[in-house]
């Protein structure tokens, strides 16, 4: 304990080889909506495993993600902080020659913080957050890498073919990558990245680690095998079925996980956080947000509210729930107290340590309000973006007309009445705090999966 204080007061430095913390397992799963997983109600898809971190832990009901869409919400998930403040809010381009497109250099992931003060950081799957050389998992605090770089991939290993992808397409069928090396994978996709986390906790079993386990499932292309489908023979829609048996393999994995690490006795030294990147897309995957409106894009719930789940067996209360809104943004703050590491330097966190707060020790909402923003663009002559402001049990949501509205989201929990007329002082207020907030940020530092033609005739002029 006094060695731990005096390290804590700076008065000593921590020793590169020696962790003091839990281990750090942050399982996230991609476009899963907010009503398929069995700990929020789904009867029609089963997770057993995955409703496991829940039980024996905390659920999270109001858990969101820090963005719409994927990489951005990668993005402030890895760094703690909103990430506007770096100019973080479009899904970026494939784009391997370009510096620029990904996570910007100056933000130190949590990966790099945990590495530094004695984990070993591992992620397997989805990296999202830059393919250029300089942004690759290794470049940015990852011991080990094993997955691909994109936003999303092909399932079937006889679909990963390609070595060096030039177009965008080609993305989702590069073969696998671990570390720097290309090589042949065999198996069902989600079934290869639980396989390689297993693999990583049993060799990491005797010091403490961070595992980002990041599954592209549930995300498109819709591919599953026959082991899955057949548990699902019930639903007639071919698409929903293939979600579920995707979303299925996803929690034969999170049981692998676990299993694991109740096998080698790692459950009271090890924080589990288990959560969807955005909401899910029901018109691409047949995700459901019910009773959730809006879906995957959108800063309506359905878009931002996610599956959530915390475990640690130690030290978190088992099998409650807790209503306050949290934010995937928490997770970095949370994860370097319980390993004892400081803040990076000149990188303020938006995000905030949780155990006080799921404990019980704090009364108070973790968040006095929570924001999202989407960028302010014209594109195919419709104005698009906007934002959404949360305080307790109140929503502010700007439409990209610049159009507000007010929901009570205690009473109205599927955002259907607009209360703006009724409670305008209130809506300006959490208006005021949007701009004070929205002073703060950057414009988006590069352009998005939206703007692919202004970007491709940008890097023509660029060359001539
Ligand atoms: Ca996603």
């Amino acid at each position: 304990m006094l060695f731990r204080t005096l390290l804590l007061l700076g008065w000593i430095a921590w020793p590169s080889c020696l962790a003091a913390g839990p281990n750090v397992v942050l399982i996230v799963a991609d476009d899963l909506g907010y009503a398929d997983v069995g700990f929020n109600g789904s009867t029609e898809i089963r997770t057993p495993a995955i409703d496991r971190i829940a039980q024996q832990g905390v659920r999270c009901t109001s858990g969101y993600a820090p963005h719409s869409v994927c990489s951005p919400s990668r993005a402030g998930i890895m760094t703690g902080r909103y990430q506007h403040r770096f100019g973080y809010e479009r899904n970026p381009i494939f784009a391997p020659d370009d510096p620029n497109m990904g996570l910007p250099r100056d933000q130190k992931t949590l990966a790099r913080v945990l590495r530094e003060v004695g984990y070993r950081t591992a992620i397997i799957g989805k990296w999202h957050l830059g393919a250029h050389e300089t942004l690759k998992p290794n470049q940015r605090g990852f011991d080990y890498f094993y997955g691909m770089l994109g936003g999303g991939h092909n399932y079937f290993p006889e679909l990963l073919t390609i070595d060096h992808p030039k177009a965008h397409h080609e993305e989702y069928s590069t073969r696998m990558l671990r570390n720097d090396e290309r090589v042949d994978e065999t198996e069902y996709l989600t079934d290869a990245f639980s396989r390689e986390a297993v693999a990583f906790i049993e060799r990491n079993a005797e010091r403490p680690f961070f595992l980002y386990l990041s599954y592209n499932a549930p995300h498109t292309p819709m591919q599953a095998t026959k082991k899955y489908l057949d548990r699902y023979q019930e639903i007639e829609n071919k698409k929903r079925r293939t979600y579920a048996a995707m979303v299925s393999a996803v929690d034969d994995g999170v049981g692998r996980v676990l299993e694991t690490l109740k096998a080698r006795a790692l459950d009271e030294s090890t924080l589990i956080f288990f959560l969807s990147d955005n909401g899910g897309p029901t018109y691409a995957n047949t995700a459901s947000n019910k009773p959730l409106r809006g879906q995957k894009g959108s800063m309506l719930e359905g878009g931002v509210r996610v599956p959530f789940a915390v475990r640690w067996d130690s030290v978190l209360p088992a099998g409650i729930d807790y209503d306050h809104a949290v934010s995937g943004l928490d997770i970095f703050a949370t994860a370097i107290a319980a390993a004892g590491a400081e803040p990076p330097a000149g990188q303020s966190l938006d995000g905030v340590d949780l155990v006080p707060y799921l404990t019980g020790t704090v009364d108070e909402p973790p968040h006095e309000y929570l924001f999202w923003r989407q960028p302010q663009t014209v594109r195919q002559g419709k104005k698009r973006g906007g934002y959404a402001v949360r305080q307790g049990n109140w929503k502010l949501f700007q439409k990209p007309s610049g159009q507000q509205e007010l929901y009570d989201l205690a009473a109205d929990i599927g955002e259907k009445r607009d209360v703006y007329a009724e409670q305008a002082t209130r809506a300006e207020q959490l208006d005021k705090a949007r701009k004070q907030w929205d002073s703060e940020l950057l414009p988006p530092r590069f352009l998005g999966l939206g703007e692919r033609k202004e970007y491709e005739q940008l890097r023509k002029q660029r060359k001539n």
